[in-house]
């Protein structure tokens, strides 16, 4: 496989227009690995320490030092690459991309070229109810540079080299998106996958996941437009607005009559906007050669296989068997495998109640509204898997209803519920529905006495319903649910009007 790839270009009949512009976007994700020493040496990754502490002499290249592969940085790839149904090669290169930089005082990257470690691939997810795929072409093993810190209270910039030797992997997407609201699902479904597995943390603030967004816009059908690549965009938000600002400009600089130069840009948040940095140089300029230091890196089958043996179930295979095993939907399913913690609680909840199907929209409706609104995830929920299991049981064999069962949520919820050692989740959530007095009516004789009385006191209703106005039983419904406190059960009242009325 070579490097120098012409994106095959996807026919997108029904991609978005922006004034009449299609919007053409390619990713490139430096995905950090996590490590804990650098791709080619013993240092350390950890983030955080003493600038230029933890940068040893293999990682600045100094005469005399040789690199040597990390092995869990080839693994992490490998894993990459088995999430994504890509090929591994069997043997892939390293290379030297040489450039200055303050923060590359060695002069080259090593990184690899022609021939990358995971070759192909597919990325897929849901765009609301659409389902989306996203080509890759590689995913390629490098090492990440110094960092420049810019002081600018003393007018001084430094340069922190603890990061230069830090295993990445670039992950290099075709032209797939058509939309920032595309581009940033598809930065997110990244972003889960590689924390699904294990091979980065995803922590954006720290760097640890970073994307460049390529960005071009043609007239539908016509010739391919020029691309610009956004930098280092590390929020989901900021990724949004970039690209919808970069388009923005691009379209006002072609219907100026103005040509598009390739450039590197970045996003500045505080004005919203995005200014070139420079122009963008070709690969021809970075002088690319094979890294007479290393050798190639070799995987055998054998290998491979041993790294599949050891990765954990993936999300879209879990999606796949909860579809499956829980009769879900594949919208259902791909929702509840968001994260591992999500579908772990899912799956806690689905076994311990024996019904998947109201588990799933528990979960996906009032769990998630709650956790929504504090900004929080599913480890932050309130409420034990086993414990909403325990609730589900007492709407489905009849004890509540729906209304009162989202009552006792609130409680468990909002509440601090005092739990005795000795209390199931069961005795638990039954205690909470005894106290709060929200257990329906099951009691039959004392329900036909309230329908009686209310038949008795509605005449009009009554007459109006007899006379084939199907509205008037809403309000003998209605009536009856308020006498009985909410306690009563409404298809039974429903039934119960309905023979008694027949
Ligand atoms: P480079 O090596 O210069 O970064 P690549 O060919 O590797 O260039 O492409 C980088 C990224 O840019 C890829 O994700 C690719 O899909 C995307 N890309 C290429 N051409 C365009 C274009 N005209 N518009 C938008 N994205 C593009
Ligand atoms: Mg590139």
């Amino acid at each position: 496989m070579s490097v120098s790839t012409t994106p095959t270009l996807l026919d997108r009949p029904d991609a978005p227009l922006v004034g009449g512009y299609e919007v053409i976007i390619g990713f490139e994700t430096h995905s950090q690995l996590s490590t804990r020493s650098k791709i080619f040496s013993r240092a350390s990754t950890a983030f955080g320490a003493e600038p230029n502490t933890q940068a040893c002499a293999v990682d600045l290249a100094l005469p005399g030092t040789l690199p040597v592969m990390n092995k869990g940085a080839v693994e992490r790839a490998i894993e990459f690459g088995l999430a994504v149904g890509a090929h591994i090669a069997p043997r892939s290169i390293f290379a030297r991309k040489n450039y200055f930089y303050p923060d590359l005082p060695k002069g080259y990257q090593i990184s690899q070229f022609e021939i990358p470690v995971v070759q192909g691939g597919v990325v897929e997810f849901f765009l609301g109810d659409r389902k989306m795929a996203v080509r890759l072409v590689r995913a390629h093993l490098e090492e990440d540079a110094g960092k420049s810190l810019h002081e600018d209270f003393i007018g001084q910039t430094g340069i922190d080299l603890n990061r230069a030797g830090t295993p990445l992997l670039e992950i290099v997407t075709e032209p797939d998106m058509r939309s920032s609201a595309e581009a940033v699902a598809y930065a997110k479904e990244l972003h889960k996958i590689v924390t699904w597995i294990g091979i980065c943390d995803g922590n954006m603030q720290e760097g640890s996941f970073r994307c460049d967004a390529n960005v071009s816009v043609r007239k539908p059908g016509g010739p391919l437009g020029t691309r610009r690549e956004i930098k280092n965009l590390n929020s989901f938000k900021f990724m949004q607005q970039a690209i919808d600002y970069e388009v923005r400009w691009q379209i006002e600089q072609l219907e100026d009559g103005h040509a598009i130069q390739q450039a590197t840009v970045l996003f500045n948040p505080d004005t919203g906007e995005t200014r070139a940095m420079r122009t963008k140089e070709d690969a021809a300029d970075y002088r690319y050669f094979p890294d007479p230091d290393l050798p190639p890196l070799v995987i055998s089958e054998d290998w491979i296989a041993k790294v599949r043996g050891e990765m954990a179930e993936l999300p879209r295979v879990m999606a796949q068997r909860f579809m499956n095993d829980y009769a879900l939907s594949e919208y259902d399913a791909t929702q509840l495998t968001q994260s591992l913690a999500l579908a772990a609680y899912f799956e806690a909840a689905a076994k311990a109640c024996g019904n998947a199907k109201l588990a799933s929209n528990w979960i996906m409706g009032e769990i998630s509204r709650r956790l929504n609104a504090e900004n929080s995830e599913i480890s932050a929920s309130h409420i034990s898997a086993t414990a909403l299991a325990a609730l589900i049981v007492r709407v489905y064999d009849g004890t509540i209803s729906n209304n009162a069962a989202k009552q006792v949520l609130d409680v468990l919820w909002n509440d601090k519920v005092v739990i005795e050692p000795s209390a199931t989740d069961q005795t638990l959530i039954d205690a909470i529905i005894e106290a709060k007095g929200l257990k329906q009516m099951n009691d039959t004789g004392a329900l036909e006495k309230i329908v009686d009385e209310v038949i008795a006191a509605n005449a009009k209703n009554v007459a109006e319903f007899k006379a084939g106005n199907e509205k008037a039983l809403n309000g003998l419904v209605g009536q009856i649910m308020k006498a009985s406190k909410g306690k009563a059960n409404p298809q039974q009242v429903n039934d119960l009007l309905r023979s008694k009325l027949a």
